[in-house]
């Protein structure tokens, strides 16, 4: 199971337009630094999914048929903003499995075009998709938003963006088996208030903490945390890393 981290940045990416920080400035001056909306492919055997579809160029990255479906978190824009394209084309039906959320993104559902709402999860339900097993996970946000638990190959992995803190029933359920690698919101530095819809670090350290798996790898970055980690000598415990666009995990 392969599980490659296409964009790792939060609502805003990096570098944000107009902003002048240390941040914004070197992911300027090297692409290497740079941040698209947060999302990911995960693939095993033959299936082939895209976690989130917040990029703007899917139909030049994934050609006709290259993808099984689509697993989406939630429905704000830089989630599934690519989708408003997407939609357009022709000739195949995409599926598109995400959380049950009235509203949607602007018009898609009015006019899905090719893609297929029509099998939303169900909170903890494991769906199997060939050799994948996926289960929907509720997290904590402003919109009703999923992470998910991918298992195949003997791997577990947890995908869990965007939340702040874990709601008790799924941090129980991630609790019952050790996680290969988890991928965590961390979209701030350490905040002086609790934060209300992303974990800060500080957060983001504690539930690493409570569900110690092998390795878990911070995503949602916000400028202000790239520049927060720039400064720091050795931020970050050992088995937790920041993500990269293009890491594969
Ligand atoms: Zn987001
Ligand atoms: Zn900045
Ligand atoms: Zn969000």
């Amino acid at each position: 199971m392969r599980l490659t981290l296409l964009g790792t940045g939060d609502a805003r990416q990096v570098p944000v337009y107009g902003c002048q920080c240390l941040a914004c400035l070197a992911a300027l001056r090297d692409s290497t630094l740079r941040r698209l909306p947060c999302s990911a492919l995960i693939e095993v055997d033959d299936q082939r999914w895209l976690i989130d579809s917040g990029l703007m160029d899917l139909t030049e990255r994934f050609p006709p048929h290259s993808l099984s479906g689509i697993l989406q978190t939630h429905y704000h824009a830089d989630h599934a903003q690519g989708l408003l394209h997407l939609r357009w084309g022709q000739g195949l039906v995409i599926p598109v499995h995400g959380p049950v959320d009235p509203e949607g993104l602007a018009d898609l559902y009015k006019h899905p075009g090719i893609l297929d709402f029509s099998q939303p999860f169900t909170a903890f339900e494991t769906r199997a998709l060939g050799v994948l097993h996926v289960t929907a996970l509720p997290l904590q946000h402003s919109r009703p938003t999923l992470g998910y638990l991918l298992e195949g190959d003997g791997r577990r992995i947890a995908y869990l963006t965007d939340t702040v803190g874990l709601p008790e029933a799924t941090h129980k359920y991630l609790q019952r088996q050790p996680l290969d690698a988890l991928i965590l919101d961390c979209s701030m530095p350490p905040q002086p208030q609790p934060p209300r819809n992303h974990n800060d670090l500080t957060l983001a350290l504690h539930i690493i903490d409570q569900l110690n798996p092998a390795k878990a790898v911070l995503t949602h970055v916000g400028h202000t945390l790239d520049a927060w980690l720039s400064e720091q000598p050795r931020p970050l415990p050992d088995n937790v890393v920041i993500a990269r666009d293009g890491m594969v995990v």
